[in-house]
């Protein structure tokens, strides 16, 4: 993308209305627009992210072996009167009347609406187990939308719904969640750490929360300093093997690490040592819950088993914050000049700027370089501007691009091109073909 046919609305001034660095940061970036409260419209940058962010879910989900769909944001009243939750869920629900009288509402979650497709489909023991999710706009009426797209109304989240024969297929459904969701936050360069956690409105016995360390994070939580020496890497799980799966859950959540709400100062005295407790905020950026046949009772979502019993189905849901991850990855990732995206969410791979626009040879040069870069299946940002170089320097800085290569006329005269790394801010020389060799390796790797 050229810079100059792009839209790309930076903003000088910071933002008054912004309270924390994320929020601040994309609106400056030109990333989103506030709408009205918690709803955001998505520029185009920071629409790119969205996607990266939602395509490595997409990618995560599928390996686990869950299947995508896609429900309505518009559900009808009648299914939440079948689980009885129409009343309980209170004002966070946004309830509206079609031209018929009929009650609807904007769905804050899906569980009503995927037990009414299972139950209409799915009769026998041999079609399970079966996880079916979607990445879908949410509406909860928060009453402090705030922080941007960390607390908005409207929301993206992705949820997944398993049903299983019992407890323990439903728990090894459970445990394949909490892997992917591992893998999932470290791809976007992420920490997220697994919480014992209450289980709220939906209802539940087993849960975990996934928390990104951060100071502006709403959740006071509590943990054992050793989990964050935890990393998941690049390590192949069998999604199938139970034992695969139960081992990577009792790996990392078998440390102290709770939230508030289920934090106990004695236990934690108890089993962490002192210079390992910590006491520290962070951003809540999923969730798994196991929560039995709670729905399948109440809407009567039964299978025969082998046996040839009628049984209530064993279900849980997944959820990630898929919006509020933009949030939560600038919290984690970011200087005094800007956003550093991870390679993983970038909007675009690299940014080349052209230190003297106009200038034949600068401008043949970072020609060449951008079609070079898009024949190596890489997206560059090329600031084409008429700006002065300092400029041009902030803008990408600001954006938060992880790569920037650098043309000018004094190092063509040598041949280079020079390579900086938006993180270390360290920068070398090269020519502009091992430039982009390079950058393709990182991102083979990343
Ligand atoms: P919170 O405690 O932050 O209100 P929740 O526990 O009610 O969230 P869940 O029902 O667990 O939310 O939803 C799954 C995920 O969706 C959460 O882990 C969070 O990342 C995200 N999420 C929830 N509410 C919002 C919101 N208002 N704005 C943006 N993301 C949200
Ligand atoms: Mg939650």
């Amino acid at each position: 993308m050229r810079l100059t046919r792009y839209f790309l609305p930076v903003l000088k001034e910071t933002p008054s209305e912004a309270q924390i660095v994320s929020h601040r940061l994309m609106l400056r970036a030109g990333m989103i627009k506030q709408a009205s409260a918690g709803i955001y419209s998505w520029l185009p940058l920071g629409y790119r992210v969205l996607r990266r962010i939602e395509e490595i879910v997409h990618q995560e989900q599928v390996r686990a072996g869950h299947i995508p769909m896609l429900m309505p944001t518009l559900q009808s009243a009648d299914l939440w009167r079948e689980s009885g939750r129409y009343e309980d869920y209170g004002e966070e629900m946004l309830r509206i009347t079609d031209r018929h009288g009929r009650d609807m509402l904007y769905g804050p979650t899906n569980e009503e609406l995927i037990t009414d497709i299972f139950r209409a489909h799915v009769a026998s023991y041999k079609d399970l187990p079966l996880t079916l999710y979607h990445i879908q706009w949410k509406f909860r009426d928060e009453v402090r939308p705030r922080f941007g797209v960390m607390r908005g109304r409207e929301f993206l989240m992705k949820d997944g719904y398993n049903f299983d024969i019992d407890r323990d297929a439903a728990l090894h459904a459970y445990n394949r969640h909490l892997v992917s969701y591992l893998r999932t936050y470290e791809r976007m360069g992420l920490q997220a750490i697994p919480m014992r956690a209450e289980s709220g409105p939906i209802g539940g016995d087993d849960t975990h929360e996934f928390l990104v360390l951060a100071d502006t994070g709403e959740s006071e939580v509590f943990y054992d300093s050793a989990i964050t020496d935890l990393r998941f890497g690049d390590r192949s799980v069998d999604y199938d093997s139970v034992s695969e799966c139960q081992a990577v859950l009792e790996e990392f959540t078998s440390r102290y690490a709770r939230t508030d709400d289920t934090h106990d100062e004695a236990a934690f005295n108890a089993q962490v040592p002192e210079e390992r407790r910590r006491r520290a905020r962070g951003i809540e950026v999923g969730q798994i819950f196991y929560f039995g046949t709670k729905y399948s009772e109440a809407m009567g979502a039964v299978v025969v088993n082998d046996k040839g019993e009628r049984v209530p189905v064993h279900m849980g849901s997944h959820g990630i914050g898929v919006s509020r991850l933009l949030g939560a990855i600038i919290e984690a990732s970011h200087d005094d000049k800007g956003i550093i995206w991870p390679e993983g969410v970038t909007p675009f791979h690299a940014g080349i700027v052209n230190l003297k626009q106009g200038d034949s040879a600068a401008d043949a040069a970072c020609d060449a370089l951008y079609q070079a870069l898009i024949a190596k299946g890489l997206e560059p940002l090329y600031d084409d501007r008429d700006e002065r170089a300092g400029a041009k320097f902030a803008t990408m800085d600001l954006i938060g691009l992880p790569w920037r290569i650098t043309v000018g006329p004094r190092g063509l005269a040598k041949g280079v091109v020079e390579l900086t790394s938006r993180r270390t801010g360290e920068s070398e020389e090269l020519s502009a073909e091992a430039a982009v060799d390079r950058l393709a390796q990182i991102y083979a790797d990343a």
